[in-house]
């Protein structure tokens, strides 16, 4: 992370932005559980970490221990479901099943929404106390998707693709290494251009942090989000060489992917005024765009909504804006919590490669990028 924030304030210096309170950082730190490195061979196969195999982020350190398997069955907990007492029975005979052992949950799909999420949180509702040495072999038919987590919790957990599951399962080993650390260091990136008017601000964000490495396998974050500071950065420039009516402020934040830890830390200790921001414009994932784009908060600030079809529409930029309301999903949530204006705008398309190991530059095609630099321009410049 602090190389990213270096080349963040290197290419912000040589654009010309002016620092806050002489610096172009904000730093602070952050509890976080660190995935160092995982392994996992199955069937005599080594298993590739990001492509066959990831960890739950709140996994503890766990190494190869040769417990005997105990296989949940889906379809007996689900018969379970349909009496009182068939469901005590079968929770009974789990709790005795389970003891002691790995536990592996084929990979299975039930109709319900909820039974998916109770079957995903099983794992957390054994005693993890009593089974220290014990691994979760969770398989699954879904992409396989990483996060971050804030806390270490006493299970180790492996979502496995679930092409791996057979009835002869041997697990032959296996280890999850992770460093808690409760001090993280972590800094925004923050950068001005002061416009003609400047009483009023209008503030520019987009997070830099994505979800760095186990082992050798890196997470690059291309499109999530390198495509939004790109963004970012190139209307610093525009702004340097054609001078805003209101002042722009542009923030680079950490730790967005570890839960909006970076602009929450700003909105609490704010560096600009927040009462004198007219508008927030956050970019996440903006490496696509042949589908137009979304914009999370358009159903509430509607006028700006407007404003941004009619230029659309005029200069016949990009497909379409959709519209979305609040959701709290990226940086622009902890400053619409303070009552600051502002959308979130993500583009639509692209190949979906979320929060896996394929989000790399060469997967962006960057679709609608010089159109919607034309869009937001004008829209600044019309605000
Ligand atoms: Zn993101």
């Amino acid at each position: 992370m602090g190389k990213s924030a270096d080349f963040i304030a290197d290419q912000f210096d040589k654009i010309g932005l002016e620092k806050i309170n002489s610096s172009y950082f904000q730093e602070f730190t952050m509890p976080i559980n660190i995935i160092k490195d995982a392994a996992l061979k199955i069937n005599n196969q080594k298993l590739r970490y990001g492509i066959d195999f990831i960890v739950k982020p709140n996994s503890k350190s766990i190494s190869f221990h040769e417990n005997p398997n105990y296989i949940f069955d889906p379809l007996d907990f689900e018969n379970a479901l349909k009496s009182e007492n068939a469901l005590i029975d079968f929770i009974q005979r789990d709790m005795l099943a389970q003891n002691s052992k790995n536990v592996v949950f084929p990979p299975h799909h039930f109709e319900v929404d909820s039974l998916n999420q109770y079957y995903k949180n099983w794992p957390s509702f054994y005693r993890p106390e009593e089974n220290r040495n014990r691994a979760i072999f969770f398989f699954t038919k879904e992409k396989l998707t990483a996060s971050l987590s804030q806390v270490q919790d006493s299970i180790s957990e492996f979502f496995i693709d679930g092409k791996y599951f057979s009835n002869d399962l041997k697990i032959n080993d296996y280890k999850i290494e992770t460093e808690f650390q409760n001090n993280f260091k972590a800094k925004n990136v923050i950068g001005k251009i002061e416009g003609t008017n400047k009483d009023s601000l209008i503030v520019i964000t987009a997070h830099y942090d994505h979800l760095g490495k186990v082992g050798d396998v890196y997470f690059p974050g291309a499109s999530d989000n390198a495509s939004g500071v790109a963004f970012l950065l190139e209307l610093a420039k525009y702004y340097k060489k054609n001078l805003p009516k209101y002042s722009l402020v542009f923030i680079a934040f950490a730790a967005e992917e570890a839960g909006l830890l970076g602009s929450t830390y700003f909105v609490e200790n704010p560096l600009v005024d927040l009462s004198k921001i007219k508008f927030l414009l956050n970019f996440d994932i903006m490496g696509a765009g042949e589908d137009g784009i979304q914009i999370v908060n358009s159903s509430i600030f509607t006028k700006e909504f407007e404003l941004l079809n009619q230029i659309n529409s005029k200069q016949n930029l990009v497909k379409q804006i959709k519209k979305r309301g609040e959701a709290c999903n990226s940086d622009h949530c902890p400053f619409y919590e303070k009552g600051v204006p502002s959308y979130f705008v993500y583009t639509l398309g692209g190949p979906g490669h979320y929060h896996d190991i394929f989000d790399k530059g060469e997967s962006l095609n960057l679709a609608e990028f010089e159109d919607l630099q034309k869009l937001f321009v004008e829209f600044i410049n019309q605000f």
